[in-house]
């Protein structure tokens, strides 16, 4: 089998115009194809990111044997350069790649992913309602949440979904709503504190004791301010501490572990096993969160967690963008003994994004059934997304 045809579709709208998901489907010669997504839906990186997968699949993909991924994972980490080096743009475009490998492999051989990964150790993913700050509902450009009892509202509209884990950035706006408006690096005054702590208690208060919290903080702290609000919402038993530092200092994130109580996450903007290596030597964190469209697809994404596994470190695969990724982390999550926990965000509850594939990939009272059809199980919605189609290379 021999790949012919590579689609790189750019899915936008009004309904969030800072949502940008590349979704890649590569095509054989056999009339299989497969879906991969580039993990750049947020942020600032989908056009250098849809740039990557061009190059890659005009210098490397085309032509090649789809079901050889471990060879073409090699041949793109190792002759493209940029590959032994990295960050999100080369291994967004890798991973979208080799995701879609995966989808062709598996319907090649009539069986889904997750079983050529091992198979099932985990027959439902328990699922947390992630980011109750953008309120968590899918209508289209909502205000943030801002008064503590807001945060108390969203957390009971997931709970009456069915959840019983939930997660939030409770400093992302600040006390008047705006984004990223406080200095999160200096210790911080009273007043701010009283806010985080209030919207955090508010919480705990409408939810009761015996429902997980995940206390989110997109590295926005230096390790003396992680440290301060992880001892300031001690009381309120939070399941685990999310990106507590900046990423590219382990050390950081080291002296966060050895001053606080809570379990300590990390991994959306970590890549390859090269880039986990020393979270794990240096015991800095207690669950990665790889996100397969970023960390090098499932090939790599298998490695780490197999990883993990030897440091006791748990998995919560990383999932914010379009339905492809939602699709890739069940079928690992499936598969890995050392699953924890998988993340459900809000854009994702957006019919926008529900559209682009046949199935409606959503959580039955809080846990995810893995689809058993062949490879990903899923099936983009040709009319819906022609309109994205962007870029094609043969
Ligand atoms: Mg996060």
């Amino acid at each position: 089998m021999k790949i012919t045809r590579v689609e790189i579709f750019h899915v936008h709208g009004a309904w969030n115009p800072k949502w940008n998901p590349v979704i890649v489907r590569v095509h054989t010669d056999q009339g299989l194809s497969g879906l991969g997504e580039v993990g750049l839906a947020y942020g600032s990186g989908y056009l250098a990111g849809m740039g990557m997968v061009k190059n890659l699949a005009e210098r490397f993909v085309i032509g090649a044997d789809p079901m050889q991924n471990e060879k073409l994972w090699e041949k793109m980490f190792r002759s493209s350069f940029w590959g032994m080096g990295g960050g999100p743009v080369v291994y967004g475009g890798m991973s979208a790649i080799d995701e879609a490998l995966w989808d062709i492999k598996g319907k090649a051989l009539n069986v889904p992913v997750y079983m050529l990964l091992g198979g099932k150790t985990n027959d439902r993913l328990r699922t947390y309602a992630s980011q109750l700050q953008f309120r968590w509902s899918g209508e289209p450009n909502l205000k943030p949440a801002v008064k503590p009892e807001e945060y108390a509202e969203e957390a009971l509209k997931a709970l009456a979904q069915g959840y019983t884990a939930v997660k939030v950035d409770p400093l992302q706006f600040d006390e008047k709503g705006g984004w990223e408006g406080w200095n999160l690096l200096k210790p911080l005054t009273t007043d701010k504190l009283k806010v985080i702590y209030n919207r955090m208690k508010s919480i705990r208060d409408a939810v009761g004791p015996d429902v997980d919290i995940i206390l989110e903080v997109h590295s926005y702290l230096s390790p003396t301010t992680a440290i301060q609000i992880e001892r300031l919402v001690e009381d309120l038993n939070c399941y685990f501490y999310e990106e507590p530092v900046n990423n590219l200092d382990v050390e950081a994130m080291v002296k966060v572990a050895q001053n606080v109580k809570l379990p300590l996450a990390a991994g959306e903007r970590l890549y390859t096993r090269w880039g986990y290596r020393e979270y794990f030597e240096k015991r800095a964190l207690d669950i990665i969160q790889p996100d397969l469209g970023l960390a090098g697809g499932l090939t790599e994404g298998k490695k780490i967690c197999d990883m993990a596994h030897t440091y006791d470190v748990s998995v919560q695969c990383h999932v914010c963008g379009a339905p492809v990724s939602i699709a890739c982390a069940l079928q690992l999550e499936a598969a890995i003994p050392n699953f924890i926990i998988h993340e459900h965000h809000m854009e994702s509850l957006k019919k926008e994004l529900r559209c682009l594939i046949k199935q409606d990939l959503q959580p039955k009272d809080g846990y995810f059934v893995v689809p058993d059809d062949p490879g990903l199980g899923i099936e983009l919605d040709e009319k819906v997304m022609a309109q994205y189609l962007a870029v094609e290379v043969k």
